[in-house]
């Protein structure tokens, strides 16, 4: 049962045919047999999930779709009286006394929490080789890494470790390791799904969205978790369509944009290949394909690391050793704690983005480094207004390569930020986005396709998608182990 997507599985229980406890279970076993090789989770959270699994039993119903749906949380989601470290020394013990909002939705809705799942710390990085706790390996091969920031999430659902999870995408931590492990991930409107309680990096450019196993089963969780938010003033009032009925099995009518810039920035022939197989087969089902032209992509990158890194400069102001988490020992003084605590607390990527930021943001820097920055994000936001006068979803594909090597490209953070070259514009335009399985590299490892569609149309994503997945098998390809 553990293979089965939120829909199947939310009908095997509506049909009696197993309990949510059953279903907890089979996943609680499935991650003990499992992470020690693939270190997913930071925190299993076994004895909640059987209070939870048994709440939804006693209630019997299951009338929501994630009512007794296991799932994960990357660990910067805040979860009351659960540790929620942001797989950061400096919060390695912290214990937040709230959930975020995301969190409560969920909980309404029924989902039950199997624990919480690794990440780059802070959420920076492409690899989740930046966690303190540890690498989360790719389930297609163990000796890759799963992308990331959403390394731990990507894979506990490539592997059946969860049913769903729900990660962080700033620049592309959600589709990223989608791409490389082979699932579905949705990295929404920003504004779209409320980010209140969940530990930022850059404010704004932080969303949060779903991992899955199919696309039909990405709606189903946005259903429950979108919308405006009392608790978050970045959340507009924008309604939220019934997204099932964008479910259909073909794309009459569709305009679909393919820019070719996104075909140019160091993308393998191999992951080129799969994404244009993929566009014929939207092409076969009734789309209308053009090219397009997006220019600006070649900015992207000093534009998104200049502003992430700026914002998150100030976000990290916060950890100062007394408030919150890690406190170092042996200090005279006040500034000595101050120092020392960040010293021992926050690891070499981290650092970089203090360093960084809070040079780009000082007099004499700001309007040379981050006021610039800020301008050309506003040039790249109106190229995708204009793109999106034209088409309704653009196709890409998500990631330059497969995945790469544990430790390939640690040493070298340029090359590293690369692998984000295809995800940052879309957060820098604030538009959505979804990465779909869409073949195998010659080596076995899998190669994602990333839909893009205009700001609050996720529902052009999930049309696309869904009729695609209708279409291709690469989504129930498994992992052999
Ligand atoms: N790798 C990118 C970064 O470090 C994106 C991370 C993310 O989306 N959280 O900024």
């Amino acid at each position: 049962m553990i293979n089965l997507s939120i829909a199947e599985a939310h009908k095997g229980l509506k049909e009696k045919k197993f309990s949510a406890t059953e279903l907890a279970k089979a996943y609680l076993k499935r991650i003990k047999e499992t992470d020690g090789n693939l270190h997913s989770y930071v925190t299993v959270t076994e004895d909640v999930a059987l209070k939870q699994a048994a709440e939804a039993d006693k209630k019997g119903k299951f009338e929501n779709p994630l009512a007794g749906i296991p799932m994960n949380l990357k660990d910067v989601v805040c979860t009351a009286g659960i540790k929620t470290t942001a797989c950061s020394k400096i919060l390695e013990n912290f214990v937040p006394p709230y959930n975020a909002h995301v969190y409560d939705r969920l909980r309404e809705a029924g989902a039950v929490l199997l624990g919480k799942s690794n990440t780059d710390e802070f959420t920076m990085g492409s690899s989740s080789e930046n966690s303190y706790f540890g690498a989360t390996k790719n389930p297609w091969d163990f000796t890759c890494v799963a992308g990331g920031s959403s390394g731990g999430p990507a894979a506990s659902v490539a592997a059946d470790q969860a049913c769903f999870s729900i990660g962080t995408d700033t620049g592309g931590s959600i589709r990223q390791p989608a791409s490389l492990c082979s699932c579905v991930g949705l990295k929404v409107t920003y504004g779209r799904v409320p980010r209140e309680g969940v530990i930022p990096y850059a404010s704004s450019f932080d969303t949060i969205g779903p991992l899955t196993k199919t696309v039909e089963d990405a709606a189903l969780v946005l259903q429950a978790i979108a919308g405006k938010s009392e608790r978050d003033a970045t959340t507009p009032n924008v309604p939220v369509p019934d997204y099932t009925k964008f479910l259909k099995n073909d794309l009459k009518g569709m305009k679909i944009g393919v820019p070719k810039e996104f075909f140019e920035q160091g993308v393998e022939k191999e992951t080129a290949d799969a994404v244009m197989g993929g566009i014929e087969v939207m092409k076969k089902l009734g789309a209308i394909v053009e090219e397009v032209s997006l220019p600006l992509t070649k900015y992207a990158i000093p534009v998104y690391y200049l502003l992430v890194k700026s914002e998150a400069s100030t976000n990290l102001a916060r950890y100062d050793g007394i408030k919150y988490g890690h406190t170092a020992g042996g200090a005279k003084d006040l500034e000595e704690i101050y120092i020392k605590s960040r010293q021992e607390g926050f690891g070499p990527e981290v650092k970089r983005a203090i360093m960084l930021g809070t040079y780009c943001l000082s007099a004499g820097y700001f309007d040379a480094f981050y006021l610039k920055a800020a301008k050309v994000r506003a040039l790249i936001k109106k190229e995708y207004e204009e793109a999106f006068k034209k088409v309704d979803v653009l196709v890409t594909p998500t990631s330059p390569f497969p995945a790469f090597k544990i430790g390939e490209k640690t040493e070298d953070p340029l090359a590293m930020y690369m692998a984000d070259i295809l995800t940052v514009p879309i957060n820098l335009a604030g538009v959505c986005g979804m990465s779909v399985p869409a073949g195998f590299s010659p080596a076995g490892l899998p190669i994602g396709m990333q839909l893009i569609a205009d700001q609050f149309k996720e529902e052009n994503l999930f049309h696309a998608g869904h009729a695609f997945q209708q279409a291709t098998e690469w989504h129930k390809k498994k992992p052999s182990f």
